[in-house]
């Protein structure tokens, strides 16, 4: 499995009916990240049984109190189990000053470091990457600066046909096959010619968090063709006026918006405290993309 995404929290502005603000715990490959960080977060992270030591990556999509205000208490709670790897915090301008000076009002002295990267606003930029996957960020369109993080895992190699290969190779004559390449013997010959001995290479997965913003058709290039992709779903359509007025967005939108970039699963959330039960929201994206799901908290949608 490559991609395992556990939603921790989807609701917006308060806690309401159970669900808590928004939170994601995200793995690719062995690649953690926690995407937001709302009040609750820890203790949803101990409901889910996912050990601190784990998260080394936060993404932060802005500073609305319902995507952040959990993040101080993580940092100190990961301080008093005596931390030593250095965290990384991305986020939009401003974060690292809050923070920093919630820890010197405190006279808190951590005993790991953070290393706070801020994204730029308003700009599609590269923030995270390592030998197999990238984050971007892809603006979005609300009250204050205000981002996506799209997941990518990069192309991945060929896979030897075990079918096809039966002898015992060299580790060069292995790579050789897995990046393209015929495996040759020790005078230079053609031992297995790659087309023959090697299969496609698994395909490469894609997750897209959009957060918090008004409906923006345009995203669809951005998020073209992702596994999976989540968007907010304040409200429905019968609220459309006030999703426009407060830069939110409705079901029957995101849906739209998974339709056109062809999506493989919509997860819908940040959903408004007004919604006890939230077959209305779920109904108004299936009738549009019958691949809509609730993110409901706890549950967890991997993709092999
Ligand atoms: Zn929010
Ligand atoms: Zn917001």
């Amino acid at each position: 499995m490559s991609l395992e995404l556990k939603i921790l929290g989807s609701n917006s502005a308060a806690f309401a009916h159970n669900r808590h603000h928004t939170s994601q715990f995200l793995r690719i490959q062995n690649t953690y990240f926690l995407i937001d960080c709302g009040e609750g977060t820890q203790l949803l992270l101990k409901k889910n049984k996912i050990k601190l030591s784990r998260i080394n990556h936060i993404l932060i999509s802005h500073l609305h109190g319902d995507h952040y205000y959990g993040l101080i208490g993580l940092i100190s709670t990961m301080h008093l189990f005596g931390r030593k790897a250095t965290l990384c915090i991305y986020g939009p301008p401003m974060l690292a000053d809050i923070i920093t000076l919630q820890l010197k009002a405190s006279n808190t002295r951590l005993s790991y470091d953070i290393d706070f990267k801020q994204w730029t606003p308003d700009e599609q930029e590269l923030i995270f990457e390592n030998n197999h996957m990238t984050v971007t960020t892809f603006p979005m369109n609300h009250r204050i600066p205000c981002s996506g993080f799209l997941f990518r895992e990069k192309p991945k190699k060929r896979r030897i046909n075990k079918e096809v290969v039966d002898s015992m190779l060299t580790p060069i004559q292995v790579m050789a096959l897995k990046n393209g390449e015929d495996a040759l013997d020790m005078d230079g010959n053609v031992l297995y010619e790659n087309k023959l001995a090697t299969l496609p290479p698994r395909p490469s997965r894609a997750y897209a968090f959009c957060s918090d913003t008004q409906y923006l058709p345009d995203l669809a290039e951005v998020v073209k063709d992702v596994d999976l992709l989540y968007h907010e779903a304040t409200f429905t359509e019968d609220m459309a006026e006030r999703a426009e007025l407060t830069y939110h967005s409705t079901a029957r939108q995101a849906a739209e918006l998974a339709n056109n970039a062809n999506v493989g699963k919509l997860l819908l959330g940040h959903f408004s405290t007004r919604f006890r039960e939230l077959a209305p929201v779920l109904n108004e994206a299936l009738e549009v993309f019958p691949r809509s799901v609730l993110a409901n908290e706890g549950e967890s949608f991997t993709i092999d």
